[in-house]
């Protein structure tokens, strides 16, 4: 995760058991980059979170080198709910987005969030996990013809 990020998400990373590695961010974009990845990936490494900073996408780089290394991407999209490179969205490049809708952020909606995965699988076991471990898609329905 990079050193240069919000709390709730380092202690997100802390409260599921595990430990959060920091990752220099580069000096102009405020971003995670390949390199700066690369150089503090161990064999333990499970999962990178990108931070979209300031409504500027990391380098899409990031996603092909999650895929090589088989690590899954987390993209904290709370301060780019908009941004998008080559006409692809930031928060759907990796295996989850998050985007926030606290008071503070660039898209207001009193407060709650959206989490996004291509891959129901993982959706199912995210909205068991918010269920108090309960099989139950209250709240969480939506109506899909895919
Ligand atoms: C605000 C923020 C969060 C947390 O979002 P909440 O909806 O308040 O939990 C996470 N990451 C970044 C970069 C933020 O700015």
């Amino acid at each position: 995760m990079p050193s240069a990020s919000f709390v709730g998400t380092i202690n997100a990373v802390i409260n599921a058991g595990l430990i959060p590695v920091f990752c220099d961010v580069d000096i102009d974009t405020q971003n995670i980059t390949v390199e700066t990845l690369n150089a503090v990936r161990s064999r333990r490494t499970v999962a990178v979170i990108g931070l979209h900073y300031g409504g500027n996408p990391f380098e899409y780089g990031i996603v092909n080198y999650c895929t090589d290394h088989n690590l899954f991407l987390i993209e904290d999209n709370a301060c780019s709910p908009l941004s998008s490179y080559k006409q692809k969205f930031t928060g759907t490049w990796g295996d989850f987005g998050a985007w926030s809708f606290d008071p503070m952020k660039v898209l207001a909606a009193g407060d709650g969030s959206i989490v996004y995965s291509k891959d129901l699988n993982l959706i199912k076991r995210f909205n068991t996990l918010t269920h108090l471990g309960l099989d139950s898609e209250l709240g969480c329905k939506r109506d899909s013809k895919e």
